[in-house]
């Protein structure tokens, strides 16, 4: 029997660059190394070719398989650096919701204005990197973006924690003081030599090459337009394009290919990704994200249209009845209470 359709997500980068250089950055990956060691490794920017507002507008709103993803979000690097982006983010449009993703450090009193001009919505979801933001200006700007019905209800605010720093933490009580429920999230990956969550040889692993059936709820968008299978192969300068959104060539993405690279494939908060055993199908690994349309999660796309304004407390009181409830040996993606 064939299974649920997988809830899409497309993701797309219009700029790898970032005006922030954080120590903890995801985005240091080095496929010769094992995922998520960042002990040593620069910024990884494999290709930061960028398409034009124009194109990308051009694109998206071409874009005929709209209908299959459940949101585009707009992401980097930094989005907010490419130079058109209030115009993309506004003018883009059919898409079930837009999110962007971002470390607000943009004049949000524009793309308010913009949205206003437009008649459209995006939903903002804000990361707070404590090492670069300044936390008076980023909770004025929380507070113009809820009252302009803007900010992400879900994730008001995302925050890491490090497991050798309170900054997290401390950022967090802020927020609460402040009226926002802010997410800690847990890092996961080396930090400094230390590994925490992530199986050493299983995924994650270099060392790890059995192939596998591997699918992703995600479609990465390249800065220059690439649609690529899943987050991994957005540092790869060799993986398989599935057309070009810029160029408006559009190619069917297999809802599962066989991978021989298991081990060097991403796993983290954000994993997107099913690996299965090729001969008994059996699942290997599946992030939180993965998910199929099952009425569950399509109840949880609604609300994230709507964007209620009681989400962010009734996400915060489900995760701490979900940390609650795990047993102390688990390592999961759940948010810090
Ligand atoms: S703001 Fe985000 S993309 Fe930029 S350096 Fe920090 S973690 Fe990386």
């Amino acid at each position: 029997m064939s299974e649920t359709s997988l809830s899409k997500i497309m993701d797309v980068s219009l700029t790898r660059s970032c005006n922030y250089d954080c120590s903890y950055c995801n985005q240091r990956q080095d496929l010769d190394k094992p995922m998520f060691d960042m002990s040593e490794s620069k910024r990884k920017i494999v290709s930061n070719k960028r398409r034009t507002g124009a194109e990308w507008i051009a694109g998206l709103n071409a874009f005929p398989y709209r209908a299959d993803y459940d949101k585009l979000i707009f992401s980097g690097g930094e989005p907010s650096l490419h130079a058109d982006f209030v115009d993309i983010v506004t003018q883009v449009k059919g898409w079930r919701v837009k999110v962007i993703v971002t470390n607000l450090s943009f004049d949000v009193e524009k793309l308010i204005a913009a949205c206003r001009k437009e008649k459209t919505r995006v939903i903002v979801q804000p990361s707070y990197h404590f090492e670069f933001a300044d936390f008076a200006e980023f909770s004025g700007k929380l507070d113009k973006l809820r009252a302009a019905g803007l900010l992400s209800n879900f994730i008001p605010a995302s925050i890491v924690h490090l497991p050798d720093r309170d900054d997290g933490q401390k950022s967090r009580d802020q927020f609460k003081l402040r009226g926002y429920n802010a997410a800690l999230y847990r890092f996961e990956g080396y930090y400094k030599g230390k590994f925490s969550y992530a199986p050493l040889d299983g995924f994650g692993g270099i060392k790890e090459t059995k192939e596998v059936f591997y699918s992703s709820c995600v479609q990465p968008v390249k800065p220059n337009g690439d649609i690529v299978y899943c987050t991994t192969d957005t540092y790869s300068e060799t993986a398989q394009a599935y057309g070009n959104i810029c160029d408006q060539k559009f190619e069917a993405i297999p809802r599962e290919i066989k991978i021989q690279n298991y081990g060097n494939r991403h796993i983290s908060a954000a994993s997107w990704t099913r690996a299965r055993d090729t001969a008994s199908g059996e699942i290997i690994w599946q992030g939180k994200n993965f998910r199929h349309r099952t009425p569950m999660n399509q109840f949880r796309t609604f609300l994230e249209i709507k964007n209620y304004s009681w989400l962010a407390l009734a996400k915060s009181t489900v995760n701490a009845l979900q940390n609650k409830l795990k047993s102390k040996a688990a390592v999961n993606q759940t948010n810090i209470d």
